[in-house]
């Protein structure tokens, strides 16, 4: 397989100088193995492999278990010590010099969409495991225990909501709540976890994380467009659900003449091409405003529908910027819907705030990349991500690489040798980076 990325050791000096010389003096040049990576990806790849080349391995799955124990015997060939906490998530943890520092985590998650594909999250851990690997065949121990993690349920496609794990961690959500909720089957959270053999002791998450990378797709299309290998991600956008009922009358498409029906469905539509037309106004640029699913009432040919309910996403990397969209947003419904003899109910039903990723990893993440001259640009992610939990506790950042297409959730997902094994790089870089700025050297 061929190996493109110049790994040169001399970089950093060839290149950026970097501020703290001395510090990267004293740095060991440690490589990792994209092969091995991609290896560690295909061997996964079979616990609920799917025959188009994807996964369905839904949290708490006999998939997820097998997964889990590959996992964890993996870690403990390498020396690691693998805890699971009481909502499953798993901590790889390889000692460092000085075991009373927090340790430096990498993680992301192992469970997929139910017709996923074979990186999303799952790059993100193993790319921790090649991470470990390099350190310990080169005999390097950082100055702060390593830990990998596996965080349970972020897809949240088997138990809503997505994250649900590292909102644990964060105290977004309390455990209890997590482990009370249903799958479609009426199978609670906490029940799966049991017959898996992955519910493990509180204690376990009650530890501080020093910092956090998590390796991931970047799921959009921007960095395979504008050919660069590694996303610098500084936070992700925040994002907003309205949801909205349309109230007119139902009555029979034949007998009402246009001039006296209240048609909720042609209000609905209105608003749905007036949001479009908002988040085109210069005001709102780079807003995404969205209608992904609308129910009609009574859903009949010859009926003119009297009931519409509809639901908003609303998405800009800062908060300020959705409040602005959300005011016009609530104007556009009394335009659209009241010259139509319309009435409504509006409510925000779920708000997401926007994350802002820590200065200082992201720095870390950009020096590694120029240690290595790969291209780069700066992203904010428009998907949710354990990280975007895991900040509101610790100094948290990712780092992304293009997928072909822009193209997630789907078997069809695809992402090559050589962009994973430059995140990898990348990520190693800056855990040892941000290991030496924090901890010393
Ligand atoms: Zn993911």
């Amino acid at each position: 397989m061929s190996m493109p990325i110049a790994f040169n050791a001399h970089a950093s000096r060839l290149g950026q100088p970097r501020p703290e010389s001395m510090t990267d003096m004293t740095r060991p040049n440690l490589t990792i193995d994209p092969a091995r990576l991609w290896s560690d990806l295909m061997e996964t790849a079979r616990f609920g492999g799917t025959p188009r080349g994807g996964i369905r391995r839904l949290a708490l799955s006999e998939e997820d278990r097998q997964v889990r124990d590959w996992f964890r015997a993996t870690c403990e060939g390498l020396g690691c010590t693998v805890t699971i906490d009481d909502v499953g998530t798993m901590f790889a943890r390889r000692a460092g010099l000085d075991n009373s520092l927090p340790p430096i985590a990498i993680g992301s998650h192992l469970d997929t969409q139910p017709t996923g594909g074979r990186f999303d999250g799952v790059l993100g851990v193993l790319a921790g495991i090649e991470v470990l690997r390099t350190m310990v065949a080169a005999g390097y121990v950082t100055t702060a225990p390593i830990e990998v993690i596996n965080w349970t349920n972020e897809e949240g496609s088997r138990f809503a909501p997505a994250m649900l794990a590292s909102g644990v961690f964060a105290g977004v959500f309390t455990p209890d709540d997590a482990l009370g909720r249903l799958d479609r089957e009426g199978i609670a959270f906490g029940t799966a976890l049991d017959s898996i053999g992955y519910r493990g002791a509180v204690t376990h998450r009650a530890h501080k994380l020093g910092a956090m990378f998590e390796l991931h797709i970047e799921q959009g299309p921007i960095l395979e467009a504008e050919d660069k290998t590694i996303g610098i991600v500084t936070g992700v956008q925040g994002a907003r659900w309205h949801e909205v009922t349309v109230t007119g009358q139902d009555a029979h498409t034949g007998a009402t003449p246009m001039h006296l029906r209240k048609d909720a469905l042609l209000g609905a539509a209105r608003v749905v091409a007036g949001l479009n037309a908002l988040a085109a106004r210069p005001e709102h640029s780079g807003t995404n405003a969205s209608v992904g699913l609308l129910e009609v009432s009574p859903n009949s040919r010859n009926t003119v529908p009297g009931s519409v309910f509809f639901c908003v996403d609303l998405r800009h990397p800062l908060d300020a910027r959705i409040d602005a969209l959300e005011v016009d947003f609530r104007a556009l419904l009394a335009e659209a819907l009241t010259p139509l003899g319309l009435t409504w109910e509006e409510a925000c039903i779920w708000s997401s705030p926007a994350v802002q990723f820590d200065s200082r990893l992201i720095d870390c993440v950009r020096h590694g990349a120029a240690r290595h001259r790969l291209p780069t640009r700066e992203l904010v992610s428009g998907a949710g991500h354990d990280a975007a939990y895991i900040a509101r506790v610790a100094p948290t950042t990712m780092i992304f690489v293009p997928c072909a297409g822009g193209v997630s959730h789907n078997e069809s997902e695809s992402a090559t040798l050589e962009d994973c094994g430059a995140g990898t790089q990348v990520l190693l870089e800056a855990v040892i980076d941000c290991d030496q700025r924090m901890n010393g050297v």
